[in-house]
Parts: structure tokens; sequence; C-alpha cells
């Protein structure tokens, strides 16, 4: 088949489908990767909006002799997700769940349905669809079932290949088949039909093999590698065609929908953590555990619980189940309908950890036991554990990366232990290493060797080990491809563990179904070498151009002083590509656009600092494009497994474009804002005028892109100055208030409120002021971010480290109110200024909740707090979230008595500086609120307090719902006052009023009906 591109064909896709036709290069550079080293061009991507588009797509590409790769969220391993081929993303619109059958345990759905999304509809239905994959969040149906995919509990419910009933596809000729169960005289299916013919060929291979298919199978269970012949042996009681279309990669047909079988939920659950002195012990042990049925043994090793100790979130799981110094754990889940019998299966546990001679009080190799894990919130958070411990390894920051390509292989239980130890002497052997970890119960363990498939030497390594490798697995009777299928990275090394014979059987196969190769083409037959460079990511004239960029990114290798490295840390797993949970990514939950999500983004710079989308591709319109949605909410530098910080690389992108094109007019009041916002504010009855006046609003949306749709926040006259705080005790504690241009401008009663509880809480409150005495009062510098006026932020900041230099000195925290304006301090100005103050006020900044909660938790804070007998709903900042700095606020609410407070399952507002007032992004703002924030908020009585620290979030809150929403500075003000009024539980106050800080009145007592 032809890859050239093809103007005809793309001319008459959007002429003749519903859905987006993607032929451009960025588009095309987005789609060439998936979560294999590979890389591959595709020739154009269609999102068909319907099953119908999808087929007419199939027809168009046949007749201009243009192959198809379906795809799902891109999550392969092995290079099976990439291809020089129109590609046909099933994620974004093939994804209804056709029909529902509660009482017959099955549904069908369409291929692009996610794992999760179908569990979440299912749950309230006490079903699961059990083949749990650690890519659940993003992995389609469809995706799953070419696969062959496998979950951690496969020992219980097998692979996909046991839980997909049947498939409806589309064949190479364009007709329609139903591949399910049939008879194995194939009665069932219309005489002269096509299916029957393919099904009577796959019957004579099966029987012609029969012998070969039996001799070389691996008989483990994690066989994924090959077509599934062995479906068509005779002898078999049942007969299901779709056998063949599972594990087949998009290679055979095009999956239109597929039937499920549906399993009830687990119930409780109790898990026995086996401790083992020596690695190779566990693994011996593994094959003996596993006769006691639970569903899954999951193998984490001394790495793991080593990168996991470092990380403080995680800690305190590890104090609470692992004992001592283990080499190796197996954590063994039992999940019986029975509870009783799951107790009785640990107590067995127990015994067979004794019977096989470990026990607390042994040392060396011998030393265990079991630690029982009943309580199901712990159970989870062990879980965590084991991913992020994962997470954590695939987030080094070197050059060289684990990489994937015998990373689950499966033997025998019985070689298991032999099989790691060897391994291990040929990772070592090739100069690397190799951390263990997965599915222990059914052979199949993941490991990934550091290499750096730039050089030369490594790519040799890379090909020694998997030579050495899966010769060794072949010996053991085990299976090269266990899990990820074969792609290219498997498929040449069909020969060498199938023989010959079958892989001249698997190409008739390929060959019948589809002689002219239109579906995904040198994938499991007539493969590459899998060390071919020429479609590796890092090819051989893989380089980046120089750049001047403006922030430090020296902590990762590469051009542009390490921003290429950062850029590279996305390694396409598309945990981004999440649909609900979490932060990351919101402009992706909203228009599912492949270009809309971190990966996306990740890619896009990666291809265009490294010329593959054409000169200036970094500052070109396609780029701006690119990253328009990104609402910097700093969910990814979090959530992204690797640490991928988008939002910080957006601001190299907009400062190389500014650099470039200079500044718009809307760019420049938005930046400004800081410098004109006193003129404003004197000025506030004309500036306000906007909102007021119709034809102001107009001129606005006319002139500079700030949406008439939108209110502008309100410039006023009682703008919060700074002024010193009445004399305070010189023995009490220190803290700095650094009042951002938000709250001083536009919500003064908010600095007004703070200064009252810190100073009512006894501290000797500063309100940080220009050192050199200016009449501008200080500002961090967001606002220049936000338009890549990177020296500018910088003379901000400048002037801020000036301000706080003394405080700083004698390690007085410095304290804000806005998130993104404090939290910055922590984020892009070390990034921006590398310099000790910058350093020292990175660490001693912290948001206003922060401050208090240091304070509380080390019993110095002394705040007489009164009750408010209300339900607090707290919408978290995304930087609050980001920095950890959200369950403060949780924390500090919760100081207030009487107060309920429940945390909003949110994502970003929408809001996100300017974003929601632009003109052409003011829509995808408010479905952004809508996901979950906007909602929430409609959904509270009438008396519940909407709680929310960022000035942009109160106001998306205001224009979405129409209720108030106040800071928690506030919150606390007003538990004060009730504290005054009634002297309920306040504690001893070190009286130290604040006086004549502000031209508004010190927290004027929050009148609760204005939120109502
Ligand atoms: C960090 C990480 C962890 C993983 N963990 C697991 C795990 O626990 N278990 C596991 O089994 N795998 C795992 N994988 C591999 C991968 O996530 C799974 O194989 C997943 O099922 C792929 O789904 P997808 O939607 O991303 O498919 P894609 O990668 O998009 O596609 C996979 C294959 O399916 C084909 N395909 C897609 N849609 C169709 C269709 N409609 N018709 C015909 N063919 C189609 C494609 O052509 C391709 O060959 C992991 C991957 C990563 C990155
Ligand atoms: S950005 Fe992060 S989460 Fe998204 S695909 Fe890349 S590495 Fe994975
Ligand atoms: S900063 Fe937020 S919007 Fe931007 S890519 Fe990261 S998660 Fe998505």
């Amino acid at each position: 088949m032809a890859v050239a591109l093809t103007p005809g064909l793309e001319r008459r896709l959007k002429a003749e489908i519903a859905g987006e036709v993607l032929f451009d290069r960025f588009s095309r550079g987005r789609y060439a990767t998936d979560a294999s080293h590979y890389q591959v061009m595709p020739v154009g991507v269609v999102v068909p909006r319907d099953i119908a588009s999808a087929e007419r797509a199939l027809a168009l590409a046949r007749q201009e002799s243009v192959s198809v790769l379906p795809r799902g969220g891109g999550t392969s391993q092995c290079g099976q997700a990439v291809n020089a081929s129109l590609i046909l993303d099933c994620s974004k619109h093939l994804t209804r769940i056709v029909k529902l059958d509660i009482p017959g345990r099955r549904c069908v759905v369409e291929p692009g349905v996610v794992l999760d999304d179908l569990n979440r509809a299912l749950k309230g239905h006490g079903l699961w669809f059990p083949v749990d994959i650690s890519t659940s969040s993003r992995a389609t149906i469809g995706g799953m079932a070419a696969n062959n995919s496998c979950g951690a509990r496969s020992l219980r419910y097998g692979t996909m290949r046991d839980n997909v009933i049947s498939l409806d596809a589309v064949l190479a000729d364009g007709s329609r088949a139903h591949f399910g169960p049939v008879s194995p005289d194939l009665s069932g299916l219309p005489v002269f039909s096509p299916l029957r013919r393919i099904a009577r060929d796959l019957l004579r291979v099966g029987r012609r093999e029969a012998d070969e298919i039996e001799a070389r199978y691996p008989k483990v269970q994690r066989r994924v590698g090959g077509y599934n012949l062995d479906a068509f042996v005779p002898g078999r009681n049942e007969l299901n065609l779709a056998h063949i279309l599972v594990g087949s990669e998009g290679t055979l047909a095009f999956s239109t929908q597929v039937e499920l079988r549906l399993s009830p939920l687990l119930g409780r659950r109790v898990v026995g953590a086996c401790h083992f002195g020596r690695f190779y012990e566990a693994m011996d042990a593994a094959q003996h555990l596993v006769r006691l049925g639970p569903i899954a043994v999951e193998l984490v090793d001394r790495t793991m619980i080593a990168l996991a100790r470092d990380i403080a979130m995680f800690r305190p799981t590890l104090e609470e189940f692992v004992r001592g110094d283990p080499d190796a754990l197996l954590l063994v889940e039992f999940a019986e309908d029975d509870h009783s019998e799951n107790l009785r299966r640990l107590m067995r546990l127990h015994e067979v950890m004794g019977d096989l001679g470990f026990g607390w009080n042994n040392s060396g190799p011998k030393w265990g036991g079991v630690v029982e894990v009943l309580d199901p919130r712990l159970q989870a958070a062990i879980t965590d554990v084991r991913t992020s411990g994962l997470n954590i390894m695939m987030s080094m920051r070197e050059e060289g990366k684990p990489v994937s390509f015998v990373e689950d292989c499966a033997v025998p239980l019985e070689h298991l232990a032999e099989y790691t130890q060897r391994l291990t002497e040929i990772f070592a052997r090739h100069g690397t290493r190799g951390t263990w970890y997965a599915h222990a119960s059914v052979g199949c363990l993941h490991v990934r060797p550091i290499l750096n498939l730039r050089l030369d030497k490594d790519v040799k390594a890379m090909r020694a080990i998997a030579e050495e490798a899966f010769a060794m697995v072949k010996a053991y009777k085990g299976s090269h491809s266990g899990e990820h299928g074969d792609g290219i990275v498997r498929s040449e090394f069909h020969e060498m563990m199938f023989g010959s014979r079958l892989v001249r059987a698997f190409e008739e196969v390929k060959d019948r179904f589809d002689p002219a190769g239109l579906f995904n083409p040198g994938r499991i037959v007539r493969a590459p070498k899998f060390d071919d460079r020429a479609v590796f990511r890092y090819g051989p004239d893989y380089r980046a151009q120089e750049i001047a960029t403006v922030l430090d990114w020296s902590a990762f290798p590469g051009a542009g002083g390490g921003f290429q490295g950062a850029v590279e840390m996305c390694n396409n797993n598309g945990a981004c590509r999440k649909s609900v949970g979490g932060v990351m990514c919101p402009s992706y939950m909203v228009t599912r656009n492949e270009r809309d999500v971190t990966r996306g983004r990740a890619n896009a710079l990666r291809l265009a600092i490294t010329g593959q989308l054409g000169p200036d591709a970094l500052t070109s319109d396609a780029m701006a494009e690119t990253l328009k949605l990104c609402v910097s909410c700093k969910g990814c530098r979090r959530e992204c497994p690797t640490g991928v910080d988008m939002a910080r690389m957006k601001i190299e992108v907009l400062a190389a474009r500014a650099r470039k094109n200079g500044l718009s007019l809307h760019d420049r009041m938005v930046g400004w804002l800081p410098r004109y916002a006193p003129y404003a504010a004197r000025l506030s009855g004309l500036f306000n005028l906007r909102d007021r006046l119709p034809a102001a609003a107009r001129l606005s949306e006319k002139l500079a892109g700030f949406s008439q749709r939108r209110s502008l926040p309100q410039w006023r006259p009682d703008r919060f100055r700074d002024s010193a705080p009445a004399a305070q005790a010189a023995s009490a504690a220190e803290v700095v208030l650094l009042v951002d241009t938000f709250n001083r401008y536009f919500e003064p009663e908010n600095v007004a409120a703070a200064l009252a509880v810190l100073a009512g809480a006894g501290y000797r409150v500063h309100v940080a002021t220009p050192a050199d005495g200016s009449a501008r009062a200080l500002c961090c510098g967001r606002t220049f971010l936000a338009i890549g006026a990177v020296d500018e932020a910088r003379r901000e900041v400048a002037r801020v480290l000036s301000a706080v230099a003394p405080f700083l000195a004698r390690g007085v925290a410095v304290v804000g109110l806005e998130p993104s304006c404090i939290l910055g301090f922590r984020d892009e100005v070390p990034a921006m200024i590398r310099s000790d103050d910058a350093r020292r006020l990175a660490a001693h900044a912290l948001t206003f909740e922060e401050f208090l909660a240091r304070e509380a938790a080390s019993g110095r804070l002394k705040l007489p707090l009164g009750p408010i007998s209300r339900r607090a709903l707290v919408h978290g900042h995304c930087h609050q979230k980001s920095f950890d700095a959200f369950d403060a606020v949780t924390a500090v609410l919760k100081l207030v008595p009487d107060l309920s407070v429940e945390p909003i399952e949110s994502s970003c507002c929408g809001m996100a500086g300017s974003f929601g007032y632009d003109v052409d992004t003011i829509d995808v703002s408010f479905a952004m609120g809508e996901l979950a924030l906007l909602p929430a908020v409609r959904q509270a009585e009438p008396d519940t307090l909407i709680v929310a620290d960022g000035t942009s979030c109160r106001h998306q809150i205001r224009d979405g719902t129409g209720r108030e929403a106040v800071h928690v500075a506030r919150v606390l003000a007003r538990s004060m006052a009730a504290s005054d009024a009634g002297d309920h539980h306040s504690a001893p106050m070190a009286a130290t009023p604040v006086a004549s800080i502000a031209e508004s009145a010190i927290a004027p007592p929050i009148d609760l009906q204005t939120y109502r």
C-alpha cells in the first residue's frame, strides 16, 4: 500500500464523512507516537463521528490505496498503534454503550469506550468489566480487544480473549461480519456467506497446524503473541470466531462493536503482604502462594519500596504495612464471596510461608512473613504506592530511560526465580539494570532496562538483551509477548518463538483477511526489525535546534538549557487523557481532542524543537493553537507520571512568540494590569462602565478580545493601601503578608480579613511594601508570565525580593492570599531568578492556609474561633492542588467549630486568569466550569457557604451560578467575630489589634446572607 500524502483522499474525506479530518503536519505529528519508543508519521487522521463515517473512511482509503490504522487511546507499548497509514481515532466519538443486559451480565459497546467510563456506568448495577489493566483511565475497549489485554487479576478473570463474547467488524473488502460463538461444524453460518468461508479456512489452518500449535504455543496463560490459531484446532468444545480478531492488533479488520462478558463487583477483600529477605526467595515462593487461590499476586521490589519511601505522601502508607527491610514484597489478594473464606485463606498464607521456612525471627534470605491488610483504605493506598513507584521510576531525568521490550515476558511459575535472576545477569552483562514489578501470579513480571536509544551502543545492547532474553524464555517454554502485544517490538521474534511454519500460517491468515494490506501493515507479520532506527522516536537524525529559553531547565538534559529534556519527559503513556478525576487535563476533558491534551502538546513541542514540523514551528500559529486551551492549571506538573510541566513550557512558547511578534493590545491589557491598576482604581467609576454600557463591552470585545458575555472584575475605590499595622508586641511571632494585585484592587475585604485573622492569632504582621519606598504596590509578576513577558515579570519579582529579603534572612514566613501568586514563588520564580533570595523565598512562601495549618499543627496557633453552623463547599484552586496546598485549606476550615467542610471534586474552574475573558476561549472556559464545579455549586443548599481562594474561581462561580464564593480568610474572620459575640471556644488571644491597615474597615463581619 502506498503511504504518500494524498490530497485526493483528504478532499474526499472532508466532503464525505462526518467528523474531523486532520492532514496538517501538527496533527499527524501528534499521532506519530504511542507509548513505545517508535515514531511513524501517519498519512492523516480521521476522527469519525459515527460508525458509518468510519466505514466510509475505510472505503475511501481502500479506493486511494492508503492503509488504515484503527486507534484507541494510543497507549500501546510495542508500536502497534503507529503506522504510515490513515489513522481512524475511535476514542472521541465512538463511545456509545449500545446495549446493557444486566441479568445476562453482558453489554455491547462501541470500540472507543474507555474501560473506566464503562465500569463507572456498570457500578450502580453491581457489575464490572474485570480486565483491570493499569491504563484503565484511557485505554479503549477496541484497543484492549485488539491487544488481548490482561489485568492484574487475570488469574481469576483471564485475558480479553476470555471476556469478549463477540465482535462486529468491517472487513478489508468493506463487508460487515459478526464474529462470535459458532458450532464447530459452522452450521449456524449462512452457506455462502463470506464469514463462513473465512471460518472454514481458519479451521483448515487450525487442523493442519494442530501438532505445531501444540508443540510451539506456550502453555502459560499470558500468551498474547501471534494470532490465536489455537482457537481453531480440532477437538475444542466451543468455537468462537471472535478469538481471531482478539489480539490481532488492527491487522485483520476494523471492530465496530464489542460484546463483553461482565462480572459481579468484587466484595470485601483481604491482602496478605508477604515479606521476603531476598528477591529470589519471593520469586520462588510465588508458585506456592498461587495454590491458595488468590485473585492477584503482585510484586513490589526493593527499589520500588525505596522510591516510594522517598515520597512524603507515601511514606505513611509504607510505615503502616512494611515491616523491616524486605528485598521484595508479594501482595497476595483474596476476594471470595464469603469473607470468612478470605480470612481462612489468609491464615493458610501464614502457614504456607511458615512451611516454606520464612519467619520474622530468621535472618538472611529466609527472613519474612505475612502482614495482614484488612482495611480497604490501606489496601487502596498500597495499590497507589505500587503504581506511583513505577511512575517515579519512569520519571528519571537522564537521557537513558527504562525501555519496554522484554517487559512482559511470561514464564511458568516454577522457573520464575531462575528467570528473573538470569535476566538480571543479562542486564548487568550489558551494563544496565532493571526494576521488577507486577504480576507474579501469572509469571508475567514487568522489567525495563535503562538504555539511551539515541546511542548506537545502547541500541545494540537492546538487541543483544532481547535475543538472549527471548532465547531463555523459549527454553522455559514461556511467552515472549505476555501482555502488551507484538507491534514492532515482538513481531520479528515470532519466527524464533513460534517457528517458521507457524509464522507462514500467520501470514496466510493475514492474507486471507486482508490481501492488499489495508489494515495496519507490518505488525504481527512482515514487521520491520525491532531495532530499525528509521522508525525510532529518537532516530539517527534526531537533533534539537538550539533554542533561547527564558527559564531555568538545568534539571534536564539537552538543548535550550534542558528544555529539550523536559519536553521529552512525555513517554505517551496517556494518563493525561482521563475523562474524570483530578485536575489534569481540563481542556482535554472538555474537547477530547488529542491536540488539547498534555501529551499532544508535549509531542508537538518535541517535534517542533527537533525541526520535524517545519521551520519556526515553535513560534508558529499552529503551535499557538496547540497551546491555546492549556489553562496553565499545573495539573500535569503533579499528576503526569513523569512530571511533564506544560504550564511552564507554555511560558517558553509565549515568550518566544512575544519576541517574534510583539504583544497584542489584549496581551498588554492583561500583562500590564498591575502597572495601570492604581490609575484604574482611582478612576474606578469610569473603568467599571465597561460592564454597565453594552456598547463599551462590545468595544472591548472588538478592540481587545475581551468577551462581552463576561463581566470584568470591578475596580474598587476603597482598594487596600499598604499601611503599617498598629504597634504589636515585639516578642510576638512575625509573619509577612504579601498583598496581591487582585485582592488589593478588586476585593480588599479579603486582605482586611486576613490581617484581622493573623493579628487576632497574635502575630506581628508586616505588610510587604516596596523597599525603595515607591508608591506602586508590589506584584508577583504572574500577569506578565501569562503573556510571556518574562523580563517584566522578573522586574516585579526583583522588587518583591528586595522587599522581603530582610524578613527572609530572619526566617519569617511570607504569606499570600491568591494561590497562583504566592505559589509562583515556589514554582516559576526560582526558574526565573537564580539567587539565594529567590531560593529563600521559595522555601518561605506559604499560602495563608498553609501558614495557619503549619502553626496549628505545631500547637502555636491561638485563634479565637466561634461556631458557624453551616456546610462549607470548598473548591480548591488548581495550583493549590498542584502544590499539595489544598489539604491545608480544608484543615484550616475544620478549625471552625460546627462548620461542616466538604471539598468539591473539581478540576480547573476554567477561568484561569484571562482565559475565561477571551472571546475565543470563553465557551471552553464555561465548559470547564461545567465539568464539576458549577453543577456542584448549583446543587448546594442556599445556606451552604461556597469557599474558593482563587479570585478567578470566585468570578467563574459568580458568572456561572450567580452565587458568591468567599476566601477562607473571610470565613475565619467571621468565625472570629462569632467568637467575640459569644465567646465560644476562644483560645487565649494575644491581643495585637491591627489599626489603620486598610482604607476598608478591618474584616467587616461577614453577612452570610450575601452568600446565599
Ligand atoms: C503505563 C502503561 C501501563 C500498561 N498496563 C497494561 C496492563 O496492565 N495490561 C495490559 O494488557 N496492557 C497494558 N498497557 C498497554 C496498553 O495500555 C493496553 O494494551 C491497552 O489496552 C491499549 O488500549 P488503547 O485504547 O490505548 O489502544 P491503542 O494503543 O490505541 O491500540 C491498540 C491496538 O488496537 C488496535 N485497535 C484499536 N481500535 C481498534 C478497532 N476499532 N478495530 C481494530 N483494531 C483496533 C490498534 O490498531 C492497535 O493495534 C499499558 C501501557 C502503558 C503505557
Ligand atoms: S504528558 Fe505525562 S501523562 Fe500525558 S502522555 Fe505524556 S507522560 Fe503521560
Ligand atoms: S497545565 Fe493544565 S491545561 Fe495545561 S496541559 Fe497541563 S493539565 Fe492540561
